[in-house]
C-alpha cells in the first residue's frame, strides 16, 4: 500500500495524485484493524473545527492529535485513558488547556451537547451544572485569571533564591510556533525543544530545510541565549503515522529514540545537518534522548562529527563549539553518569522516564499512578548521584522533567545543586515564586536530609515543614 501511495502522489493529475491521501488513511485503519488496535487513530480531530467552546471527550488523544488541536475552538478535552505523565498531558500543561486524562466512564456519561465543567486542578468534572454551580465556577474562574495577572510581575525577575542564588529557568518547547509564548513567559533559553512535535502531524518527515528554518527561527528568537534540541524521540507513546514500526509489547522498553535513529541512520542525518546549520543563527546546543552507554555516546558524537565536517566541506555557515548533551533518563546512564559526562558538555535529568524506569512504573497507566512519584528516596538519590558527578567533573546539569515545575521537587532539586531547571511556559512563574521563598542554605540542608531518607512519605514530611516555616 506504502508503494501504491508512493506511485498515486507522483501523477501529475491533481485530482488523481489526492487519492494518495485515501490510500494512506485506508492503509493506517487496515494495520490498526489487523493488528487489533483501537480506533484513537481514526478520530479526526479537523472536524470540531466549526464549534465553538469545544471540550473533547474521547477514549484517548494521541499526542498528534492533542497537537492538531485549533485552540479558536477546543477550550479542554477530557479521555477515559491515559496516564498525568503521557506526552498528551504534558502537551496540554503547555498549551495552558484543561485537561483530565484519566475518566473512564466520560464516554458513557457525557453526551454530545452537554455543558461541561473541566476543573482540571481539581481533577473535577460537572456534567450540566445547575446556575448556582456554573456561578461559582465562573467566578472561580476571575479569581485565577486575576491571580495569573499578579504573577505575571514576576515575568522579567530573574529566577534566585530569597538570598539572590540564580538559577537557570528556561522553558520547553514542542515545536517553533511555542517560543512567543516561551519569550512571552520570561523563558531564559529553550531547555528542551521535543524536537519530534515537529514530525508529527505531516505527511511525511520534515526536510532539512524545514527543520532548519524552524531551529534557525527558535534560536534567532533566543537572542544569544541557550537552545537546547533535542534529537528525535520517537517510540513509547509516540508514534509517527508515516514511519512503519512494529508493534511492540513494551514500547517504553522498546526501538524509542536513538535507537530508533540509529535504526534509521538517514533521519538523524538530516535532522542533524538542519541544526547545524541552526547553531549559526545564536547559541545551539544538541542532547540526546534515552541514552544507556558510552558507545552511544562516541556513534552519536561521530555522527555529529561527520555532520559537521560535511557542511563545512560545503561550506555552509556553522556555529562554533556546538555543545552536545545527553539527556539521563535510563538507570544506566545514572549507574554510568561520570564516564558519560567525562565525554558531553552537559547533561539534562528527564525526570518523567527517569522516574518510570527506576521505578518500573509505566509513566502512562493509571491503574499505577499511586506508585510513579518523583520523590520517591530512590528518584532522588539517582538524582544526588547524577548532579554530584557532572559537578566533580566540572560540567553543569538540568532537569527538563514534569518535576521541575512542581513546588515540592524544585526546591529539593535546587538544594542539591541542580543548575537548570526547565519548564512548561505557562508554569515558569510558579516556579520562580517558589525558589524566591528560601534561602540556598535552607534549600541545601532540605536536599541533605531528603537525600538520607527512607521513604517518600518522610521526604514530603521535610518539605512540608519548610513550605510552613515560609508561611
Ligand atoms: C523526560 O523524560 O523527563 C523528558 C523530559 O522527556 P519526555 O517527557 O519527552 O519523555
Ligand atoms: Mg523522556
Amino acid at each position: 500500500m506504502s508503494e501504491n501511495v508512493k506511485q498515486l502522489q507522483q501523477l501529475e493529475d491533481p485530482y488523481l495524485s489526492a487519492r494518495a491521501d485515501d490510500m494512506e488513511d485506508l492503509k493506517k485503519r487496515m494495520i490498526n484493524r489487523i493488528q487489533n488496535r483501537d480506533s484513537a487513530g481514526d478520530l479526526d480531530v479537523s472536524e470540531l473545527d466549526t464549534r465553538k467552546n469545544a471540550i473533547i471527550v474521547a477514549d484517548n488523544l494521541s499526542p498528534t492529535q492533542t497537537i492538531e488541536l485549533d485552540l479558536n475552538y477546543v477550550r479542554g478535552f477530557i479521555t477515559a485513558e491515559g496516564g498525568g505523565l503521557s506526552h498528551t498531558a504534558i502537551l496540554a500543561k503547555s498549551l495552558g488547556l484543561p485537561a483530565i486524562v484519566n475518566s473512564p466512564d466520560c464516554l458513557q456519561e457525557i453526551n454530545e451537547g452537554d455543558l461541561l465543567v473541566v476543573d482540571a486542578a481539581q481533577g473535577l468534572i460537572v456534567v450540566n451544572p445547575d446556575e448556582q454551580t456554573l456561578q461559582d465556577y465562573q467566578q472561580k474562574l476571575a479569581e485565577l485569571q486575576q491571580q495569573n495577572e499578579k504573577m505575571r510581575l514576576l515575568v522579567n525577575q530573574p529566577a534566585q533564591t530569597r538570598d539572590g542564588h540564580k538559577i537557570a529557568l528556561f522553558a520547553n518547547i514542542g515545536t517553533e510556533k511555542d517560543i512567543a509564548l516561551a519569550k512571552d513567559n520570561g523563558a531564559e533559553g529553550v531547555g528542551l525543544f521535543r524536537s519530534e512535535f515537529l514530525f508529527m502531524g505531516k505527511k511525511q518527515a520534515p526536510s532539512e530545510e524545514e527543520q532548519f528554518l524552524a531551529y534557525r527561527h527558535v534560536v534567532e528568537q533566543m537572542d544569544g541565549n541557550p537552545v537546547i534540541l533535542r534529537t528525535l524521540d520517537i517510540g513509547g507513546d509516540k508514534d509517527l503515522a508515516y514511519l512503519e514500526m512494529a508493534k511492540e509489547m513494551n514500547p517504553f522498553l522498546g526501538k524509542r529514540a536513538i535507537r530508533l535513529c540509529f535504526d534509521k541512520p538517514e533521519i538523524l542525518h538530516t535532522q542533524l545537518r538542519a541544526a547545524v546549520r541552526a547553531s549559526a543563527y545564536g547559541k545551539l546546543k544538541i542532547m540526546f534522548p534515552m541514552v544507556i552507554s558510552i558507545e552511544e555516546i562516541r556513534a552519536l558524537r561521530t555522527i555529529l562529527d561527520d555532520v559537521t565536517r560535511e557542511l563545512r566541506s560545503q561550506q555552509v555557515p556553522i556555529g562554533s563549539n556546538i555543545e552536545m548533551g545527553a539527556m539521563v533518563e535510563t538507570p544506566a546512564a545514572v549507574m554510568m553518569a561520570a564516564q558519560l559526562i567525562e565525554e558531553l558538555d552537559f547533561f539534562s535529568i528527564g525526570s518523567n522516564d527517569l522516574t518510570q524506569y527506576m521505578l518500573a512504573v509505566d509513566r502512562c497507566n493509571p491503574d499505577i499512578s499511586h506508585l510513579y512519584n518523583p520523590l520517591h528516596p530512590a528518584v532522588i538519590r539517582a538524582i544526588k548521584q547524577v548532579v554530584d558527578c557532572t559537578h566533580r567533573a566540572g560540567k553543569w546539569v538540568g532537569v527538563c522533567g514534569e518535576m521541575a515545575a512542581c513546588e515540592k521537587a524544585s526546591m529539593v532539586l535546587v538544594g542539591l545543586g541542580v543548575d537548570e531547571l526547565s519548564v512548561s511556559s505557562p508554569l515558569l512563574v510558579n516556579v520562580k515564586q517558589t525558589l524566591s521563598q528560601y534561602t540556598r542554605q535552607e534549600l541545601s540542608s532540605l536536599a541533605q536530609q531528603v537525600a538520607n531518607a527512607a521513604t517518600s512519605e518522610e521526604i514530603e514530611g521535610m518539605i512540608n515543614k519548610l513550605i510552613k516555616t515560609a508561611g
